[in-house]
């Protein structure tokens, strides 16, 4: 097997239409949502395909995602070795600092390159498989809650789906106890209920408002206060019964020796988004272990090929326990670009089982949606 060269990465800026409104503590979505897609080729006739899916008031910008890649990774990249992920990974950090999203999209290309090369899965490329599905979370996070309450009959009727997180704090409080009562109702007894306030709420008052929630019996308690406000983190946690949830407050494996120190949260959320890749999000996800934290597999907002990246991800990291909300690239986004969806059978995702990342794009579907092609 001789060495493979990159030849050309080709960046998409693309706009994604959306199915349904989105409203979160931090922002709302309305009808579209900015992404990247990439396209890595080699002189070995093999392409590995990436996504990054930045969002402006958490993550950074998809316009910033792009630049970062073509103006600083793809210098990096052209001619190199894509089999070199650790070697590249490392370079591109030394190329660009932050851009997590740009990273962990060029990342995803090159295991995508080296499954395919060696004719395995990304998951058995990073250890193994642990898993084979991930239970399903999907988030209950659309301003029209009646809208919201069908989607959730929907999904468990349809595709067995059991458990819920619910989107709070970007509405009064008096409206997210209405909201939650209604959802218990309206959800099975065995449903299984996590709350996550992305930010909104302040510490003053966080705790008093955070008891009427732990009523509802929530598994966990998600961001309830900003990104940095850790010691407000750290109080609410000590406070409540129910664990918290670190999701913007950590997002790189630095952030997660933090957490470790300093024990603000309870459990931490993983994203590949904000950690940088898959091998960045195994690293929080071996100090979260270690320190005996329990991790969440969380997602933005992710078309297939992200998804499928998460999916090895999780199915080959034993600590991201409990479960994944890998359901935007069938439920919400408005295009498909996989030739075969994302499968959930059962209130689980399938971890896709082909080499590389296991899917196949469809390219005339990211052509579609694409608003700036470079490269
Ligand atoms: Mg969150």
């Amino acid at each position: 097997m001789g060495d493979l060269r990159i030849t050309d990465v080709t960046v998409h800026l693309v706009a994604w239409p959306l199915r349904m409104k989105r409203r979160h503590g931090v922002g709302d979505i309305e009808r579209s949502m900015p992404g990247v897609i990439i396209r890595i080729g080699t002189d070995g006739g093999i392409a590995g395909w990436g996504e990054a899916a930045p969002w402006a008031v958490f993550t950074g910008t998809a316009e910033a995602s792009a630049a970062a890649i073509s103006r600083y990774l793809k210098p990096v990249l052209i001619g190199a070795d894509p089999m070199r992920v650790t070697t590249l990974l490392r370079a591109m950090d030394k190329a660009v600092t932050g851009h997590g999203d740009a990273k962990a999209a060029v990342e995803m290309a090159l295991l995508d390159i080296a499954g395919k090369r060696l004719g395995a899965p990304v998951s058995t490329l990073i250890g193994g498989r642990h898993r084979e599905r991930i239970p399903l979370s999907v988030s209950i996070a659309n301003p029209d809650f009646e809208e919201d309450l069908d989607f959730a009959r929907d999904v468990i009727a349809n595709h067995g789906v059991n458990i819920f997180k619910v989107k709070t704090g970007f509405t009064s409080h008096a409206e997210d106890l209405r909201r939650m009562e209604r959802l218990k109702a309206a959800l099975p007894a065995t449903a299984d209920i996590r709350v996550d306030y992305n930010q909104g709420l302040d510490p003053w008052d966080a705790i008093r408002l955070l008891r009427d929630i732990e009523a509802f019996k929530p598994t966990f308690i998600e961001q309830p206060v900003k990104r940095h406000q850790r010691a407000a983190m750290a109080e609410i946690t000590r406070a409540l019964d129910t664990p918290v949830m670190a999701d913007e407050s950590v997002f790189d494996p630095a952030e997660a020796v933090e957490l470790v120190r300093d024990r603000f949260a309870d459990l931490v959320s993983i994203k590949i988004m904000k950690s940088g890749g898959i091998h960045r999000a195994r690293e929080v996800a071996a100090i979260a272990e270690a320190a005996g934290i329990t991790a969440y597999g969380g997602t933005m907002f992710e078309a297939g090929l992200a998804i499928a990246a998460g999916l090895h991800l999780v199915s080959a990291t034993p600590n991201i326990a409990l479960g994944a909300e890998f359901y935007t690239s069938t439920f919400v986004m408005g295009v498909e670009i996989l030739s075969t969806p994302i499968r959930i059978e059962a209130g689980e995702t399938i971890v896709p089982d082909g080499p590389g990342l296991g899917v196949e794009v469809d390219e005339d579907a990211v052509r579609r949606v694409s608003v700036a092609i470079e490269g």
